[in-house]
């Protein structure tokens, strides 16, 4: 059988540096906010680029303490790409405010730059940007817009630790090409702990001082309330865990972008579409998802091969009970993806052979 996604075998590699680390911590009797969180914090600050890191305690949280920060509200509007994981418009709609889809664009799966203005309102204060799969959207016409409107961006980069964009030959990390940036630790991400964690990086000096305090039940001062904060603190062993593992993560990426091109060039069949890429740098392939119209049956055919796939996600956001609302729009791009989309096996640790048994197999369906 090849696993999806092998979560033991991932973190195995790193046994004894983990093994370690818990102890350590353990030993030194202090486990929320302390040596772990802010060496954590400052690595990965440094390794995306950003003046500030805020550890958290979940990707979701992170959304939803940027937009707390920043303090939108009850009838402020927020674009949101539609078929985004269901976190993002969440984060939205906690905050009182309302998500306002926008399609994304059928080759890359991102949001579709080109139909933002369109849904600019007065009442418009951010785009929320998405980097799906692990690929950073192409930010030029966003940057340009929020500029005009004068919206503030906000990233989710749950999926995309690691990808970013050549800017005047610059390379720029997702994460740093906003705002404020919400990454997710979830196990299954390209950086995961052992449980759940999240950041927020930001160059902003005034939202990062407010988010330390938000996060910690908007104090600043233990027992002095600034803000009416949330509890949403990284823990020291999942900081501790994270980074270990973020020293990794460069080559972890490397790994997963070898397998990704080596689908890409062997994987040919015509009743297979393949994902699509600018260039190589701007893509960490947290999923690559192929599409084809007849998805059961060819989820079914690999399942049969032993090859275990994933689809994600299987309801757009529009279409869930938890968005009744919306159930009667209609956002055609969203819904064709979501009808063909189908994630085959990709992480650091799957094999050549095992690439290359996934390639074979479905060459041979027709
Ligand atoms: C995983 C994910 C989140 C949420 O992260 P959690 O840590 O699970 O709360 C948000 N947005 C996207 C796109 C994600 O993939």
């Amino acid at each position: 059988m090849i696993n999806f996604l092998n979560l033991y075998k991932i973190n195995e590699c790193y046994r004894k540096e983990i093994d370690n680390k818990i102890k350590n911590i353990l030993d030194s009797g202090w486990y929320l906010l302390g040596k772990e969180c802010e060496n954590f914090e400052n690595n990965y600050a440094k390794y995306i680029g950003t003046k500030h890191c805020i550890g958290c305690a979940n990707g979701l949280d992170a959304l939803r303490l940027i937009i707390n920060g920043y303090g939108f509200k009850e009838g402020d509007e927020i674009i949101v790409p539609s078929n985004t994981y269901i976190a993002s418009i969440l984060a939205i709609s906690q905050n009182g405010c309302t998500p306002v889809l926008v399609e994304p664009d059928i080759k890359t799966y991102n949001i579709n730059p080109e139909l933002i203005e369109e849904k600019i309102t007065p009442k418009t204060k951010a785009i929320m940007v998405v980097h799906l799969y692990g690929q950073a959207v192409q930010m030029e016409k966003v940057w340009e817009l929020a500029k005009k409107y004068n919206l503030k961006i906000i990233e989710d980069s749950a999926q995309a630790h690691g990808a970013g964009l050549n800017i005047n030959g610059i390379f720029k990390k997702t994460g740093n090409l906003s705002d404020a940036s919400g990454f997710s630790f979830y196990p299954g991400k390209n950086l995961g702990c052992l449980g759940d964690g999240g950041c927020i990086t930001t160059n902003d000096d005034e939202l990062a001082q407010k988010l330390r305090a938000l996060r910690n039940y908007g104090s600043e001062k233990k027992y002095h309330n600034l803000y009416k904060g949330f509890n949403s603190r990284l823990d020291e062993i999942q900081a501790g865990i994270l980074d270990i593992k973020l020293k990794h993560l460069d080559e972890d990426n490397e790994k997963r972008r070898k397998i990704a091109k080596f689908y890409r060039e062997n994987i040919k069949n015509k009743n297979i579409i393949l994902p699509e890429t600018y260039d190589e740098k701007s893509h960490v392939w947290h999923i690559f998802g192929i599409r084809t119209e007849r998805r059961s049956e060819l989820q079914e055919y690999l399942s049969k091969n032993g090859i275990q796939t994933l689809i994600h996600y299987p309801i757009p956001p529009h279409k869930q009970p938890a968005y009744r609302e919306w159930n009667d729009l209609s956002y055609p791009v969203s819904e064709k993806i979501h009808n063909e989309i189908l994630s085959i096996p990709i992480s650091p640790v799957l094999t050549v052979d095992e690439a290359e048994k996934v390639t074979e197999v479905l060459n041979e369906w027709h």
